[in-house]
């Protein structure tokens, strides 16, 4: 017997939900998407602020279509553009994007397109659609809208400043009477109100949405073995999707070679592969269960897997912002997931080195010093790390249940006497050594090098050894987070005394911490979290690969990656509810009039040789 998919009540005719349903096969708006397309189709600018994933291209893509005329999009990244522009051609959308990574025939047929008043939206970088040309050009068509995408860019405040969006301060003046709609998942408050100002100059109405995502448990440990904690980690999310996030490219392939010996099926992914392998391995990622992308940061703008079980930080992010957005494409499903980070002192040195390698300016490198000193009190946080995380970005919250320290509180205890004794062991040494030689000392380790300088004759030599070395270094560790020390990046790396320090050495300050758990393993969560998605129970496996491989084959066809043809969900809702003709189909979710229309007869088929 079939099961029919939930009926949507009949509505009023009201163009925005006709739209929604037409075109792109939605039942229902998410929160937030309503106020923000209304206030467009009032006229008015909008900046809205939503987490990664809940739908920001919607809120413009649906006024564009409702308004008729043209719309504009700016966004940073051709990949980005790219993506859309087909997602939209497949929903029937008249979208073009004109862009650097084009043919330049391509470029002026699509042109073409628009002048001839056929595009409904236009993508475009920054630097392409600010060009004098090109706004001349623009000022003849029917401009509806623009949008500003990843619009936290034009932001020096925030934590991915681009030159080029600062031209688009004058779009307001350029294009008077034009409603402008700025789009971010990250920013907080300071580059809100810079957002609007550069873009703006005030006057602008702000939606923010909230961003809690209570289904991701959170959770930090210190790295000591970073490869068996790893292991430790996945061994938990066996033939689960999810992220594994390293700080560099090398790292990247050592890791994923390493889980695929592992028999995980893991594949890199960064910037300077090759594109064919990396559309490749975005392409099974996202089509087939299971896999795990190890990546940099160059992965994940723009991804749209919902039923991703883990992300693994197995290096510190930059910035919170970084760290929230990359954690937010875990559970969007709303199951169970989990967000874990093993770091380090390297990693505080190596985050800081990288600043002050950048050579931005001084007061840009002090900025960026405060960022991750967010970040690091964040990983040192003795309190609810959702509250800490969520407190950087605004939002007042009570303690979650669902984070590490909530589950297991750490005691907070003084420990003057241990940072003392680091303290003076560092200034016995002059200042001038990193954490590994300090802690040798205090262990009281012989070797050639503290016996070559006389280290060994130090009245600290050996005073330490009652401690393991994984408990110095989380105590030195904590004494770097919390001010007492830093390193010195211009010399040779070594640590310093800050003149907190200074004052601690002379039993001035006392030091609190708090003692790393013996084993760095995360908390357990009480249910295991499924090796299906959620999502998946109950429906039959066999027609599900079956509809897998029949996306994948109108992909290849029309040369589009395979979730743009339909998402996991909507091949998820066809195998629960089986439609067999093409009213029931038109009822799945994702499936508008044009996919209705180009697909269903397909998979309508394949549906039904499976039922026979
Ligand atoms: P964001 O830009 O906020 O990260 P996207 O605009 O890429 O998110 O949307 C994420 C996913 O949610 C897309 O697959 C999109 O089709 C889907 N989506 C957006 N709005 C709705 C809605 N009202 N109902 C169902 N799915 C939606
Ligand atoms: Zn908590």
């Amino acid at each position: 017997m079939n099961m029919t998919p939930p009926q949507t009540s009949l509505s009023m005719p009201d163009p925005k939900r006709a739209v929604l349903r037409s075109t792109f096969g939605f039942p229902d708006f998410r929160p937030g998407q309503e106020t923000v397309i209304d206030t467009l189709l009032a006229g008015q600018h909008v900046l809205t602020v939503m987490p990664t994933g809940s739908g920001k291209s919607l809120c413009y893509q649906v006024p564009a279509l409702v308004t008729g005329g043209l719309t504009i999009v700016v966004s940073p990244l051709v990949a980005l553009m790219q993506d859309q522009v087909a997602a939209l051609k497949l929903a029937g959308v008249a979208a073009e994007t004109i862009n650097s990574s084009r043919s330049r025939a391509e470029n002026v047929a699509a042109w073409r397109r628009v002048a001839a008043g056929e595009t409904r939206l236009l993508y475009m970088a920054p630097e392409r659609l600010m060009t004098d040309r090109m706004l001349v050009a623009l000022a003849k068509r029917n401009l509806r809208l623009i949008a500003v995408d990843e619009a936290h860019c034009i932001s020096q405040w925030g934590p991915a400043f681009r030159p080029e969006y600062e031209a688009l301060s004058r779009l307001r003046e350029q294009f008077p009477g034009i409603p402008i709609a700025a789009l971010t998942a990250t920013a907080d408050a300071v580059t809100r109100e810079d957002i609007a100002n550069r873009l703006f100059g005030m006057r602008v109405q702000t939606v923010v949405l909230g961003f809690d995502r209570p289904n991701i448990r959170l959770s930090v440990a210190q790295k000591t073995s970073w490869k068996t904690q790893m292991l430790t980690f996945l061994e938990r999310h066996q033939d689960a999707s999810g992220i594994v996030y390293c700080l560099s490219r090398r790292k990247t392939e050592e890791v994923a070679s390493l889980l695929a010996n592992q028999g995980f099926m893991a594949f890199p992914y960064h910037a300077g592969m090759d594109q064919q392998d990396r559309e490749d391995h975005q392409n099974r990622f996202m089509t087939e269960p299971g896999v795990i992308i190890v990546a940099t940061i160059a992965f994940g703008m723009g991804i749209d897997k919902s039923d991703l079980r883990f992300v693994l930080h197995v290096d510190l992010p930059a910035t919170i912002e970084a760290y929230y957005q990359e954690i937010g494409r875990a559970g969007r499903d709303g199951a169970p997931a989990e967000a874990h980070m093993i770091y380090g002192l390297s990693d505080i040195r190596m985050r800081r080195k990288f600043i002050e390698d950048e050579e931005a300016g001084l007061e840009r490198m002090r900025r960026e010093h405060k960022r991750l000193d967010a970040l690091i009190a964040y990983c040192e946080a003795p309190e609810c790390r959702r509250r800490s995380l969520l407190s950087y970005f605004g939002e007042a919250t009570k303690a979650c249940g669902n984070c590490d320290v909530c589950i297991d509180p750490v005691e907070i205890t003084d420990g003057t006497v241990f940072g003392r004794k680091v303290a003076k062991a560092i200034h016995g040494s002059g200042q001038r050594f990193g954490p590994a030689y300090i802690i040798d000392i205090l262990r009281g380790a012989r070797t050639a090098r503290i016996q070559n300088t006389g280290h060994d004759e130090l009245t600290v030599f050996g005073v330490g050894a009652d401690l393991s070395k994984p408990e110095w270094q989380s105590i030195i560790r904590q004494l770097v987070a919390s001010g007492f020390l830093s390193f010195d990046i211009e010399g040779y790396g070594g640590l310093k005394f800050t003149p907190r320090g200074q004052d601690l050495l002379n039993g001035k300050e006392e030091f609190r911490y708090r003692p790393d758990r013996r084993s760095s393993k995360p908390p357990r969560p009480e249910r295991r979290s499924d090796s299906v998605s959620e999502a998946e129970t109950g429906v039959d496996a066999g027609l599900l690969t079956a509809l897998r491989e029949l996306r994948l084959e109108i992909a290849r066809e029309r040369k589009v990656p395979a979730y743009l043809v339909f998402s996991d969900r909507s091949l998820i809702d066809m195998a629960r509810y089986r439609p067999l003709d093409q009213e029931a189909f038109s009822r799945i979710h994702g499936v508008g009039a044009v996919k209705l229309q180009d697909f269903a007869d397909s998979f309508i088929t394949a549906i039904a040789a499976h039922e026979a």
